[in-house]
């Protein structure tokens, strides 16, 4: 919190404090070398250093077997939507997609673009507007498939799987939403990505992280920067790299890492999570329609039951310092999204203002 403002937004979302204040002090002179971090040479040895360090921490907290790869990409999680299946897929091998939400509905079409005739809906929850993970039993799996694509924390709705799908073949996550909010076991998966602007830095890059068995499956022929075995050769530096955006990524792991690490965050985020959903679901005023089971502890979204009221409680809700709780254009109500850097005060705030603002308009 700066100013007395929360910020909820989904992403770019709220920094730690901690994070903010170090990157003020650093800010003219980082490492004490005369200049910023926006200025500095992604070959100077201080640079180097951060970035070995970052990859560290990344794998401390995450606890990333010693024999998967780590890159950082630019593009976001977006070009990693594309990126994968280019390096995974071709001479007619496919993947399967579970469409579970916009994000990954998102990376099934973009799939599709970079892999026509190789991508395979495994199912949809789209009929139920992605308010629920289709039944189990309803997947088409492919036993062939090279991997199967999820979205394990869809942001805009606030669905969340309970846990990894159990499958036979390679499992690829998109976890943007999710990353170093609850702990997930690196080894289930053939791949992990995440962007970095929601729970751990600004924009800029995504984080991948590959199996070495994915990574020896990848094409060899692809150009340099849309190539995971390039980037594991150069260490993600064939090309400059947002060299303060990867500052600050280092800043935030570090910042986890002080604070007990991924378990604890998760603790602290099913708290504030909890807290949430109880005030709605013991409310008439307030709704959110997903099964328990897959509610995010991510992202809350949340309607009021007269939308009439909508304007009115997010011009309120930001007069006492509450940012940003508008839910996506596509789905409309309100969404918290509360990830590491929101802390439990933050949504103590947003669950008295709800509970004010029902006394008030409730007719
Ligand atoms: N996946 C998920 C789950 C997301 O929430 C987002 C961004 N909101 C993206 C992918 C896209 O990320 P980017 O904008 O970095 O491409």
């Amino acid at each position: 919190m700066t100013d007395g403002v929360y910020n909820f937004s989904p992403g770019p979302a709220a920094l730690p404090v901690e994070v903010v204040e170090q990157v003020r002090k650093d800010l003219p002179s980082w490492s004490g070398l005369g200049y910023s971090t926006m200025e500095v040479s992604h070959r100077q040895v201080d640079f180097v250093r951060l970035m070995d360090s970052l990859e560290e921490d990344l794998r401390f907290l995450m606890r990333i077997p010693d024999d998967y790869s780590v890159v950082l990409v630019q593009g976001g999680a977006s070009l990693q939507f594309s990126m994968l299946p280019m390096n995974l897929l071709g001479d007619g091998t496919s993947a399967d997609y579970l469409v579970t939400g916009t994000w990954s509905e998102k990376a099934y079409k973009e799939a599709s673009l970079a892999a026509p005739n190789g991508i395979a809906l495994a199912a949809t929850g789209k009929d139920d507007n992605f308010l629920s993970i289709p039944d189990r039993e309803s997947w088409r799996l492919n036993p062939q498939a090279k991997y199967l694509h999820y979205t394990h924390n869809e942001t805009i709705a606030g669905l969340m799987f309970a846990s990894p799908p159990k499958v036979k073949v390679p499992l690829v996550s998109d976890i943007s939403s999710c990353i170093l909010s609850l702990p997930l076991r690196v080894s289930d998966f053939g791949m992990l990505y995440a962007c970095t602007q929601k729970n751990m830095g600004p924009a800029g890059i995504a984080v991948a992280i590959i199996a070495p068995e994915m990574l020896r499956q990848c094409r060899q022929d692809l150009p340099s920067m849309l190539s995971y075995p390039s980037y594991v050769q150069s260490r993600s530096l064939q090309n400059t790299p947002p060299t303060f955006t990867c500052y600050v990524l280092a800043l935030c792991l570090q910042w986890v890492r002080v604070r007990g690490g991924v378990s604890a965050m998760e603790e602290i985020n099913r708290d504030k999570a909890q807290r949430l959903y109880e005030m709605i679901d013991a409310s008439d005023f307030y709704a959110n329609p997903i099964p328990k089971p897959s509610r995010s502890i991510c992202n809350v979204a949340f309607t009021l039951a007269n939308p009439a009221l909508d304007d009115k409680f997010l011009a309120e809700a930001g007069e006492q310092g509450l940012a940003n709780l508008r839910g996506h254009r596509t789905v409309g109500g309100m969404r918290a999204s509360i990830y590491n850097a929101m802390p439990l005060e933050g949504v103590l705030k947003l669950l008295q203002f709800m509970e004010g603002f029902e006394r008030r308009w409730r007719q």
